[in-house]
């Protein structure tokens, strides 16, 4: 299959598009495209199924928020359910087609008719997943970020009823408030009972006379929230922090989701980290190495310590600076350790009279300052 396309460039609108705009796009194409005015038009009947696909999602605010945030993605089984950290958005998938039973009239009856939910029992909101990247130091010290993010929460114009103000949703006459229809069909002397959505109020169990205008009587709308968020000192690359309740409000009743921030840590300048322990490389001057002395270290504190390599100090070798490592999680005062490994950096770019130095130094050394290199070749030529 073709890759899909943007589902607001399907409809053909801005992605800040309120949903009257949204409807109006889509009853546009919809009639452009039906199949019943395109008899074996298959292009036409793509463009249908794919203008239908974008408004299921694009008119649900509660979809319409999962697509903005995570794309085609949060639709897709093969994506994990549709939540990049696996699981979580439960969220039961409702095609909210209810409105276009008023505009379309018949047209679409068989279409939509069929196979809807039950929808009157308490569904908790989804998870919302949201990425927030931070600074090695603010992970390793713990930083309070600003964020903002969208999320579907109860109208406030309507208190979630969904019907406009001073007015409140009815106990649909036909299924009696249960939202369900039973039927029993008898077949060779068997009663076989099947449970349907009703179809008069869309398995809602109610029916709303007169709909608010805010929430276009779905009794939800989209908000950007803003929050703060404690990042605690020492948390690694790829965390999550889960914020309980702060994720989009639930049905009838069931509570909301989480907001699970996931989070990345920038990688540091010249320390790799490995549980609580920092490692780094030191360079070393030859001289510093040779004669041993006090260096500089540099920490995530920001601050160097000085630290001091003993005479003949080989590169390659690691030291360790206890407690300067990363806080650990949890504990006030206990720290992981920072390691350094020396580096020993070969002086270039010499003058005459340096390498002339160099020269007479050499000259002056013998096999015992050079204990390796006597010791390699022994090896080879066993003597
Ligand atoms: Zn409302
Ligand atoms: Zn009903």
């Amino acid at each position: 299959m073709a890759e899909k396309r943007d589902y607001y460039q399907v409809l053909g609108v801005d992605k800040n598009a309120d949903a009257a705009t949204i409807k109006k796009a889509y009853y546009k194409l919809a009639k452009q495209y039906h199949p019943d005015a395109n008899p074996g038009d298959k292009v036409a009947e793509e463009k249908f199924k794919e203008a239908n696909e974008a408004y299921e999602v694009l008119s649900d605010a509660d979809k319409r928020a999962k697509y903005d945030q995570f794309g085609h993605a949060a639709f897709d089984p093969s994506m994990g359910g549709g939540n990049p950290f696996g699981g979580g958005f439960g969220g039961e998938g409702f095609a909210d087609f209810g409105d276009l039973g008023d505009l379309f009239g018949g047209i679409f009856g068989s279409a939509f008719g069929g196979g809807r939910r039950t929808r009157n029992g308490p569904v908790r909101g989804d998870d919302i997943g949201l990425n927030l990247t931070v600074t090695f130091e603010e992970a390793a010290f713990g930083v309070k970020k600003d964020i903002s993010y969208n999320r579907v929460c109860h109208c406030a114009e309507c208190g979630g009823s969904g019907a406009a103000k001073g007015t409140s949703a009815e106990t649909c006459s036909v299924c009696h408030g249960t939202g369900q229809i039973k039927r029993v069909q008898r077949m060779g002397g068997m009663a076989f009972q099947s449970t349907t959505a009703c179809d008069a109020c869309r398995g809602t169990g109610k029916i709303i006379k007169e709909p608010c205008q805010k929430c276009r009587g779905s009794g939800f709308v989209r908000e950007t929230k803003k929050l703060t968020v404690s990042i605690p000192a020492g948390i690694a690359n790829g965390e999550r922090i889960a914020l309980r309740g702060q994720g989009n409000e639930g049905k009838n009743g069931g509570g909301a989701g989480d907001l699970i921030i996931l989070v990345s840590v920038r990688p540091h300048a010249i320390f790799q980290r490995e549980n609580y322990d920092i490692f780094c490389d030191v360079p070393v001057t030859v001289t510093e190495a040779t004669l041993g002395a006090e260096i500089d270290i540099p920490t995530l504190e920001g601050t160097p310590v000085k630290y001091t390599i003993p005479e003949g100090t080989q590169p390659g070798t690691r030291f360790s600076i206890r407690g300067k490592g990363i806080p650990m999680m949890g504990s006030s005062s206990r720290r992981g350790d920072l390691y350094f490994t020396v580096a020993i950096e070969i002086p270039k770019g010499l003058s005459k009279k340096q390498k002339e130095a160099m020269e007479t130094f050499a000259k002056s050394c013998g096999e015992s300052n050079y204990t390796k290199k006597k010791q390699f070749f022994q090896k080879i030529f066993k003597k």
